[in-house]
């Protein structure tokens, strides 16, 4: 499935109004990701397997591209800005899942 959020496509699996999905939905998982590959947002990887029809490509970390979106206030964050954030949206200051830092590799490319 496809929803419209904050003016950005987000496919995946059960897709919420604040880009949660239906791997992950608790309070704090309002972002979704952009691969390289693609120019929709996902709520995870898992939603990226389920509703693309090729193998991810992830961003490098330094790209100056927007590849994070905030579910509940809209804004587009760069790898760089997500990684080395707080885990909160320099926006609106909700709070993100600070275990998503456990995948990070899994969306961006760090060069490694
Ligand atoms: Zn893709
Ligand atoms: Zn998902
Ligand atoms: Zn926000």
């Amino acid at each position: 499935m496809e929803r419209e959020i904050h003016g950005r496509l987000v496919r995946g699996v059960e897709v919420g109004p604040e880009t949660r999905c239906a791997h992950y939905d608790t309070d704090r998982d309002v972002v979704a990701l952009r691969f390289a590959c693609c120019e929709a947002y996902y709520p995870c990887f898992r939603c990226h397997e389920a509703a693309a029809d090729h193998d991810t490509a992830r961003l490098p970390v330094e790209s100056d591209e927007s590849a994070v979106l905030c579910g509940v206030c809209g804004a587009e964050l760069t790898p760089r800005e997500f990684v080395e954030g707080e885990h909160r949206c320099p926006e609106c200051g909700v709070e993100f899942n600070p275990g998503c830092a456990d995948h990070y590799e899994l969306y961006f490319d760090f060069g490694e």
